[in-house]
């Protein structure tokens, strides 16, 4: 077949040449503001993200405890592990682990297949800066629920030990999860520089703020905003967003709980504080999963780096901290504290999930019945922004939200030490960096309208106090 005779057939079984040269008619502009601080930054990042994960494992385990490195033999035996775990590819090394890496990529495969054959339904994602709107697989529930039912069938078949293995191998999954992130990363990267898009014929959409033509930090921030491979049919950023990492994140938890109860013969009430709102948290996301569509890490970023190893790494090696400290380190609660951290978990829960879904459900459609009550202003963008219901109250309040369910989960581990409460510090200063990106992206997006509606919602994170 002649190449004019391909693109004209590919062009008939999918849409009609003149809505393709449409979606064709916008540019990819060449980004001339850095965030991060730029490439150096970026380098920062990656270096210090990839390291921390390593020094919060060599500076809170079973052997060393899970004290402030205060002493020099603490911050030696830190820097052991961490030698040893530089030496990736070498006989002395710990962290990599090749039967675990197999392991690591056959868990990533099977939801790749369950992408394709799990039941779902398929919704369009936004529309995009040249008009098109996307398809979107959302299966990523019942990809869930099979999961579930095998790893049932694992237990039925061998008990408890696979997943004490898993456990035990934690330094070796975060590893595997480090060099398949980055090594996606790679990917992706490249892949960003062919012409067209393989379903369409579409010209290959950048991400407005991966454009800088840096390559570090074009590599790092996510180039192509929405990378898709075999004929369009999988989407790489929604697929990571949501499957491999978030699912991982809640298996080690479980994992950990079921250590624990090897180890002292029940579940202390802390773990189940720890691990139940997070499994919950999991299963939320994925129930909720085309909340996930109007959000910025599909919206704005592209995909790179900072995506990729943000959920398949960092999220299922960092978030399940408080569940693993807890498997070699019991605590049991009174239970007045333990329902003090449950409804603060709760309250904290709610408010980010409504406001979420509130926003999501208006973004949709302004006119369906559980938001066509809701008060809004009209910009001269065309989109329009609420200002009453939980937008009303705080122009964040979800990331409010967020943070104290984060910070519950926190306080389930006790008082012992502060290398537990790693994840209220960090989840802060997330939310204040992506607070005001997302600040500068709507005064950019919305101009003077912007002001009005910083006028009608003064407030930032609470009401009536910041
Ligand atoms: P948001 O979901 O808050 O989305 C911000 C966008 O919403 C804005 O850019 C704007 O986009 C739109 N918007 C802002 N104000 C209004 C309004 N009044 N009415 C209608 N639309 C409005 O941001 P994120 O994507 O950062 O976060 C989503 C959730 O994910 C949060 O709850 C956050 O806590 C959570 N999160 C969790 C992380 C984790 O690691 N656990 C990491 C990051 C986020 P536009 O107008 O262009 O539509």
């Amino acid at each position: 077949m002649s190449s004019s005779t391909a693109k004209s057939a590919k062009d008939t079984n999918n849409k009609p040449s003149a809505v393709v040269a449409d979606y064709n008619k916008f540019d990819n502009p060449k980004t001339k503001e850095y965030e991060f601080f730029g490439p150096l930054g970026a380098l920062g990042v990656i270096t210090g993200c990839s390291t921390i994960v390593f020094l919060w494992y060599f500076g809170c385990n079973e052997s060393t405890g899970c004290n402030l490195p205060l002493t020099k033999l603490q911050w030696a035996q830190i820097g052991q592990g961490l030698k040893q775990t530089l030496l990736t590819f070498s006989t002395e090394n710990i962290a990599f682990d090749s039967t675990v890496f197999g392991y690591y990529v056959c868990w990533f495969l099977w939801f790749a297949v369950l992408w394709y054959i799990a039941p779902g339904k398929v919704v369009k994602g936004v529309v995009l800066r040249n008009g098109q709107q996307l398809d979107y697989n959302l299966n990523g529930f019942s990809s869930m629920l099979i999961t579930v039912v095998v790893g049932l069938g694992i237990y039925y078949q061998q008990g408890i030990a696979p997943f004490i293995w898993i456990a035990d191998h934690y330094l070796q999954f975060v590893m595997s999860s480090l060099i398949f992130a980055t090594g996606l990363a790679l990917f992706v990267y490249l892949y960003s520089f062919r012409s067209t898009t393989t379903v369409s014929d579409v010209k290959v959409m950048l991400a407005l703020g991966g454009n800088s033509e840096n390559i570090l930090y074009d590599f790092f921030i996510g180039r192509e905003l929405n990378p898709r491979i075999f004929g369009g049919t999988f989407d790489i950023k929604y697929f990571c967003e949501l499957r491999p990492g978030i699912l991982g994140w809640a298996l080690l938890n479980i994992c950990f709980a079921i250590k624990q109860y090897d180890q002292i013969g029940y579940v202390t009430n802390s773990m189940w504080l720890a691990i139940i709102p997070q499994i919950v948290y999991c299963i939320d996301t994925l129930w909720f999963d085309d909340a996930v569509l109007t959000t910025m890490d599909i919206v704005t970023d592209g995909f790179g780096w900072m995506l990729a190893f943000g959920d398949l790494c960092w999220v299922p090696s960092m978030y399940c901290l408080q569940a693993r400290f807890l498997s070699f380190h019991p605590v049991v609660h009174s239970s007045m504290f333990t329902w003090f951290v449950a409804i603060l978990g709760f309250i904290g829960f709610m408010t980010f999930r409504l406001s979420n879904s509130e926003k999501n459900a208006f973004r949709r459609d302004p006119n369906q019945p559980s938001v066509r009550h809701l008060q809004y202003i009209t910009t001269e963008s065309g989109s329009k922004l609420l200002v009453s219901g939980w937008w009303g109250m705080a122009r964040h309040i979800n990331y409010t939200g967020d943070w104290f369910f984060g910070l519950a989960q926190c306080l389930a581990t006790g008082f012992e030490t502060p290398m537990t409460y790693f994840f209220a510090a960090y989840f802060l200063v997330l939310l204040l960096h992506r607070n005001s990106r997302d600040e500068h992206k709507c005064r950019h997006k919305y101009k003077k309208d912007w002001d009005v509606y910083c006028e009608r919602v003064p407030y930032l994170f609470i009401p009536f106090i910041i």
